[in-house]
């Protein structure tokens, strides 16, 4: 196990497949999209299978399989089995827009995956497509409906935008009354490509988890799993979960446990810091796997404490505004 500067342990990676996306959601990238990285400047499969592996004999045992949208990456489901046999992976998760998702649910029950966190901000079929920017609900419904046919744990994420989706946050509440799902609202982060959409954040995690209050009088704070980033209710008479994330907050960096790699082999310690080790380079190099893992190592124990140190350390933008969809959430 390794751990961190502020002894924190690190046993997760969020994996960026892809920078590519087949949505352009309001939140996440401007209409126009973004600029794409040329291909040969993505980690190839075998590059992160080789990064996994030694990240998996440091400590590492849960992987998000994240993007861009992962499943607009050629070949996701090859890569799937492969991180399937890394010996210590002992979770494979991923974050989909569900739109190319469905056909391939009944191999990742077989495969085992997790869990799938299905980004879903809406269930208005005409407020889908002004937040999304494209036309795809029925796809994205079609995803949900057969996530749960086959008893895949699935938690939907729906970023909260004033002016765009706050009269969804309590219908989307009610997917947990009949469905084991964990329905989580996240603040609206900068990550946009452009920068904040607003001079000050109205829909906080306390404002939501207001509103949540003024419909269920009930709603009873549940015990967070150790190292969540959501704060978890359940609503009495309901056969799932809601939570609240305070992405915008940043409430929950005392225990992150997380490194992000981008789709082009960026190492992120923080989601706030803007890269910290060019992973790809070192794999590129022809240096043998210890050297590779020394470096990564020091990445790890160089940590900032929080999200507002590492964004107040940016080199080459600050404040925070690069497209998530290069993050990988
Ligand atoms: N394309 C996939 C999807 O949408 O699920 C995976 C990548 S997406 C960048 C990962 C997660 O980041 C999604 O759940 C999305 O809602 C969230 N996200 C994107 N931009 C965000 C922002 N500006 N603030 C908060 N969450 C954001
Ligand atoms: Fe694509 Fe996901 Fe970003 Fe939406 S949030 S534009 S689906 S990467």
């Amino acid at each position: 196990m390794i751990y961190d500067n502020h002894g924190r342990p690190i046993t997760y990676l969020r994996l960026a497949v892809t920078d590519r996306c087949n949505l352009r959601c309001f939140y996440c990238m401007p209409a126009e999209g973004i600029q794409y990285m040329p291909k040969k400047e993505l980690l190839t499969y075998e590059e992160m299978l080789r990064m996994v592996n030694l990240m998996a004999s440091m400590g590492i045992n849960k992987v998000r399989i994240t993007g861009g949208e992962p499943f607009v990456r050629k070949d996701l489901m090859y890569f799937l089995r492969q991180l399937r046999q890394i010996k210590g992976i002992q979770d494979i998760n991923i974050t989909t827009n569900g739109v190319l998702t469905t056909e391939h649910v009944p191999e990742l029950k077989q495969l085992g995956i997790s869990s799938v966190n299905l980004s879903l901000d809406t269930f208005d079929r005409d407020r889908f497509k002004e937040i999304t920017r494209r036309d795809e609900f029925d796809k994205v419904k079609a995803c949900f409906d057969q996530l749960n046919a086959h008893r895949i744990p699935t938690k939907i994420n729906a970023v909260v935008m004033e002016g765009k989706n706050t009269e969804d946050i309590i219908p989307l509440a009610e997917l947990s009354r009949n469905h084991l799902v964990s329905v989580r609202f996240i603040e609206e982060m900068p990550f946009n490509g452009e920068g904040s959409h607003y001079p000050v954040l109205v829909w906080t995690h306390h404002k939501i988890l207001q509103k949540l209050k003024e419909r269920y009088s009930d709603i009873q704070k549940i015990k967070d799993a150790a190292h969540s980033t959501s704060y978890n209710y359940h609503i009495p008479g309901h056969k799932g979960e809601v939570g609240i994330i305070a992405a915008f907050s940043r409430t929950f960096c005392g225990s992150c446990n997380r490194v992000r790699v981008t789709a082009q082999g960026t190492l992120k310690t923080c989601l706030y810091d803007d890269g910290v080790l060019d992973i790809r380079q070192l794999l590129r190099s022809g240096v043998a796997d210890e050297e590779v893992k020394n470096a990564m190592k020091n990445a790890f124990r160089q940590r900032p404490k929080d999200g507002f140190e590492a964004e107040s350390l940016r080199k080459f933008s600050n404040p925070a505004s690069e497209s998530m969809s290069t993050i990988g959430g």
